[in-house]
């Protein structure tokens, strides 16, 4: 069972050890922040620099509620003071906000991941890693999305469930994670010539075959996101262009 004790456990080693990466996923959706927040404010060395990024601005406050009683609003680039040590910043998943964080930080936290996918999750934790993150927390909210993405960044992975604390919640949204269909993982409109290909085998690239142009092709092996594609040896990675069967090796010119 995925408990709060074995997750806290778990959570405190990955502080403790060398790895960057921490996926928490698991049925307790409004806990999960909750619990990785107060671990890292109770055992992280101090002084630390934290930067939160939420989903939207309007968020921040009812997520922090319930570890900490923010005294004002918050604001880009001005931290909250937290006893012991801690500096505690905000911004969103959303560019616009990133400016005026701080440039160094050794924490940061996403939360919630469910809106950000190939494109938004990987640009989102690149923007991160320039600013020297120790850790970097990935937080679901309800795990109904391809979080597929993540995996290239190899992240410890940690599930916090609601099934000890309160069961029939945690049965009821396992019965909802089953009752709906995985969304498909590129948002974009396809064309006609790509539908047919499973979304997990599908890149975009500058075909030098007979197109001349950028097209949809299919992989050889499943897209394992941007950055993992981009940074592979040449030739691990094929793509067959779905409209003139070029096959094209150049993997660090990719995208979705
Ligand atoms: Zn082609």
């Amino acid at each position: 069972m995925n408990t709060r004790k074995k997750a806290t456990q778990e959570i405190i080693s990955f502080l403790q050890g060398n790895e960057k990466f921490l996926l928490l996923t698991g049925t307790y959706q409004n806990q999960k922040h909750i619990l990785a927040l107060s671990i890292i404010l109770s055992k992280y060395p101090t002084p630390a620099t934290i930067l939160f990024r939420a989903n939207h601005t309007g968020n921040i406050e009812s997520f922090m509620a319930p570890i900490l009683k923010l005294p004002r609003r918050p604001r880009a680039g001005i931290p909250f003071r937290i006893k012991g040590g801690y500096n505690l910043y905000f911004d969103t998943i959303n560019l616009a906000s990133w400016r005026l964080s701080p440039n160094n930080i050794d924490i940061a936290i996403v939360y919630p991941i469910d809106s950000l996918d190939y494109d938004k999750g990987d640009e989102c934790v690149h923007e991160l890693l320039r600013r020297n993150p120790q850790k970097v927390f990935l937080i679901s909210w309800t795990d109904n999305k391809d979080f597929g993405w993540t995996s290239q960044f190899n992240p410890v992975y940690v599930v916090f469930d609601a099934e000890e604390e309160r069961p029939d919640y945690h049965q009821r949204m396992i019965e909802l994670l089953d009752s709906t269909p995985t969304p498909p993982t590129i948002t974009k409109k396809l064309p006609k010539y790509a539908i047919s290909t499973p979304d997990r085998f599908l890149v975009k690239i500058l075909c030098r075959g007979r197109c001349r142009s950028t097209s949809w092709a299919r992989l050889n092996l499943p897209y394992p996101g941007k950055s993992a594609v981009r940074s592979a040896p040449i030739g691990k990675f094929r793509a067959v262009c779905l409209k003139c069967g070029y096959e094209a090796t150049d993997n660090y010119n990719w995208y979705r």
